[in-house]
């Protein structure tokens, strides 16, 4: 027996292990391969497979976990997420997270689950306005001051979800894995499989894909028969910065900028700087800032092919983009760590995706969230709609004690309004220029008619109706079918029009 003699590089501690070097080698190998196996056995086992802790996935395992009527073949739910687990700390101007707005229908959702949404109302920022600034003035487009939406990071929606989920649900009917993967899905021997902390390939009895926009399991979809199936990059990108919140804009609202830097050089102060809204052929920022909690503010700058940022995008240095953004974008103030993280954060474009079904019976399988109709943001509805797919799946099983049946209940359903706040979020806001007085004085005039005896006869915005009503997307369609029209008609031509994404 030889002895080998390690030196550990923290304490710089000899420690003598008397064992050769080849078998300790082979009985880590061993012990590796054990907890592979143990952590193999744990994940899966038949029972609910949920890929994805997004808001749709975590809020699902909420409602199922609470349904006493739930089948025990469904159980337990697993959930693997491919990111790090949002309950850790991390500072918002490192992460590119932006805000979503939670309005009627968000609500809606959490608060089916006990004291949930006070919870998740502790995380976030109540917003009644929405104001847009020009040149010469702003315009407020005021909301019901009873219906606010709530602003809230991405990251602390799902920790709130997460951590809820695991205080009322510890022990063996959940389990979540993060840090995993699903890398396939195989809908004819019905097994997942997974890489990262954990690998291997499991079996399941529901399979879930809660996975987002470039979901993992909608790949399975596709292969299937009479899967129809759409994806679209938007001609957007984004950047997120996080910066403390200037007074100058109140917290109770979400402000929109549309800024020419031409303008802005013509040394006109604060908030006289701003161009109005119209598409300018000089180079513009258009970005909407969101208040945080603790008297934050996350800004999302937006750009489409046509209006590039280039002289943004091209600053290395922190001090020198705390400086172009102070300049041209005031009131905010830069802080360099946050200057710093943004300079690293590399643009994001979204995606829409529209599917012509959300389940497949054989592979026992559904799709819910962005997984299954990634939306544009334009309304805000892409999470309030996700979260509402977790209230009609889980309603759905609870209907029909077959699964099949439930699935097919749940996809017609869903497939319907979802198809509908697509479509909403898509045309409801006029690209053409001539037409966005229109929409502007409507939705002014709307707004202030509301509050007048004339009420009945003002027909509630599109805007309205989706953020605080729970008025069905399809119905809003049926309402606004004309005005839907003629913008759909006018953003088909400014479509074409416009330069294709690189
Ligand atoms: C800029 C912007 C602003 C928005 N604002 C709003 C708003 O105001 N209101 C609103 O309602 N909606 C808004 N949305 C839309 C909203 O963010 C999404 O609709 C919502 O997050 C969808 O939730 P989800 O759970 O379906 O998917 P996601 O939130 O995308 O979650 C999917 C999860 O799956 C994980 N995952 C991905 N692939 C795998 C894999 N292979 N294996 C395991 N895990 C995986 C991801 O890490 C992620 O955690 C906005 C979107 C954008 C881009």
């Amino acid at each position: 027996m030889n002895y080998t003699p390690l030196l550990n590089s923290q304490s710089l501690r000899v420690v003598t292990i008397f064992e050769p070097k080849k078998d300790i080698k082979r009985e880590n190998e061993r012990e590796r391969e054990r907890e592979r196996e143990r952590e193999r056995d744990m994940a899966g086992n038949g029972g609910t497979m949920i890929v994805g802790a997004g808001p749709s996935g975590l809020l699902l395992a909420h409602m199922l976990l609470s349904n006493p009527t739930l089948p025990r073949h469904l159980l337990p739910i697993t959930i693997l997420e491919a990111g790090s687990d949002p309950r850790i700390p991390m500072p918002l101007f490192k992460s590119r997270q932006y805000c979503v707005g939670l309005s009627a229908r968000g609500r809606d959702a959490i608060g089916r689950v006990k004291g949930l949404w006070e919870e998740v109302q502790k995380e976030g920022v109540p917003t009644s306005q929405f104001i847009l600034h020009s040149r010469k003035r702003s315009i407020s487009l005021k909301r019901s001051p009873d219906k606010p939406s709530l602003l809230i990071n991405q990251r602390s929606l799902a920790a709130t979800l997460l951590t809820r989920l695991e205080d009322c649900h510890a022990g063996g009917r959940l389990k979540v894995y993060f840090n995993t993967a699903c890398v396939g899905a195989d809908f004819g021997s019905q097994t997942v499989t997974f890489m990262g902390n954990l690998e291997g390939t499991v079996s399941y009895n529901l399979l879930v894909g809660g996975d987002g926009a470039r979901s993992t399991v909608r790949t399975e979809f596709i292969r299937q028969r009479a899967f129809d199936y759409q994806q679209i990059s938007m001609p957007y990108y984004f950047k997120v910065l996080h910066v403390p919140r200037p007074s100058e804009l109140a917290d109770y609202a979400v402000h929109s900028f549309r800024l020419s830097k031409e303008d802005s050089e013509e040394k006109a102060k604060w908030p006289g700087i701003l161009i109005p809204l119209s598409q300018s052929e000089k180079s513009f920022l258009q970005f909407g800032c969101f208040p945080t909690p603790n008297n934050g503010m996350s800004v999302l700058i937006e750009w489409s092919p046509d209006s590039i940022p280039k002289d943004l995008l091209q600053i290395k240095e922190p001090s020198e983009l705390k400086a172009y953004i102070e300049r041209y974008m005031p009131p905010l103030r830069v802080p360099l760590e946050a200057a710093e993280a943004f300079i690293s954060q590399r643009p994001t474009s979204s995606m829409k995706v529209k599917c012509s079904r959300f389940h497949d019976v054989q592979g026992r399988a559904v799709l819910v969230g962005d997984a299954a109709h990634a939306m544009s943001n334009a309304l805000g509805q892409g999470c309030n709609s996700s979260l509402q797919d977790a209230v009609a799946l889980d309603n759905a099983l609870h209907e029909e004690a077959d699964l099949t049946l439930a699935l097919e209940k749940y996809s017609t359903q869903q497939i319907r309004e979802d198809h509908a706040a697509a479509y909403l979020s898509e045309h409801a806001f006029p690209q053409a220029k001539w037409l966005l007085p229109f929409f502007l004085v409507g939705n002014v005039l709307s707004a202030v008619l509301s509050k007048t005896i004339m009420a009945p006869l003002i027909a509630p915005s599109i805007q309205s109706l989706c953020s605080e009503t729970l008025v069905p997307y399809s119905e809003i369609v049926q309402r606004h079918k004309l005005w839907l029209s003629v913008v759909e008609l006018t953003n088909m031509i400014a479509a074409k029009r416009r330069p294709s994404l690189q």
